[in-house]
């Protein structure tokens, strides 16, 4: 898997955008929160192209050539439960060693292999990006023969958990994505930042983009993080000018946030955080919690 970014971090921290960034390079096919295949209803998903998946020419091209039916997608939903969890990764110690060992990884790993191997085929590009953003995922992925790059799409504790809070709305479910608790809010952010560093530190090649850096200057900060590994990558994107970019010819998404479905050109701006969008009460809450994460996570 080392033709394979992905993207790590929380909710909210911008992979949707840089996804849609990344994707206008014909040599990268970025594929969304790919794990979607299996955790959710396939007959519902929507891509992004605006097909339902089992009808989205690419993905029929891409699971029958990775030769991924009905079956092996139940088999990754049960491997997902069972190895693709932080309590799995507890009792292994966080070893990767011990975690590549495990039968249900080599198994979950095998069909990652085949079912990337299948998003090349149909897609001709060299490099796969997943943006499933989840840390079990990452560790899995890590524990494989040829690890992925990670990018870690970082954004800070009150930004995340703010933007949380506010209501968006789903096309694919057809209904308002769900607004987690301050505290769930909070424990995710930390776990996503907890897995990330981890990986760092195991000597994994994890690529750090703070959100407010790839806003203000998208293509000096992906150049940073990606040309080590991806030589001429972000230049072979379709820049318009600083921060705009021409969508890629195709697009197939199966989750991430609802502006995956916008075929304009693609505008990268700060998305702003308004303290009047919550009650007093509430700023206060998230700005407390957020200074004591910032403090621990440096
Ligand atoms: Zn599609």
């Amino acid at each position: 898997m080392d033709r394979l970014i992905y993207i790590i971090g929380s909710g909210r921290s911008g992979s949707t955008v840089m996804e849609r960034v990344l994707n206008s390079s014909d040599r990268l096919v970025g594929v969304g929160e790919v794990h979607a295949l299996w955790r959710l209803p396939i007959d519902g998903l929507m891509c992004s192209c605006g097909a339902t998946v089992p009808d989205c020419t690419f993905w029929r091209s891409a699971l029958s050539h990775a030769e991924i039916d009905a079956d092996d997608l139940a088999e990754l939903a049960e491997l997902e439960a069972s190895v693709i969890r932080n309590k799995f990764l507890v009792r292994q110690r966080y070893d990767l060693g011990k975690i590549a060992r495990d039968p249900g990884i080599v198994r979950f790993n095998a069909l990652q292999v085949r079912l990337f191997d299948g998003v090349r085929f149909a897609s001709g590009a060299e490099i796969v990006l997943d943006s499933s953003k989840a840390g079990p995922r990452a560790w899995a992925l890590a524990a494989s023969e040829r690890p992925p790059v990670f990018l870690h799409a970082y954004r800070n504790a009150r930004d995340v958990i703010a933007s949380w809070r506010k209501p968006k709305f789903e096309p694919s479910t057809n209904s308002l994505m769900n607004k987690p608790s301050l505290g769930s809010a909070a424990l995710d952010w930390i776990k996503v930042e907890q897995a990330a560093r981890s990986l760092a530190r195991r000597g994994q090649r994890v690529s750090r983009v703070n959100y407010l850096d790839f806003a203000d200057a998208p293509r000096p900060t992906l150049h940073a993080a990606l040309e080590p590994w991806f030589a001429g990558l972000v230049d072979s994107m379709d820049w318009r000018g600083e921060r705009d970019v021409a969508p890629g010819a195709q697009y197939h998404s199966v989750l991430g946030n609802p502006d995956r479905f916008d075929r304009g050109v693609i505008q990268i701006r700060p998305q702003r955080v308004v303290a009047q969008d919550f009650s007093r009460g509430e700023a206060l809450a998230i700005q407390s919690v957020a200074a004591v994460l910032q403090r621990i996570y440096r």
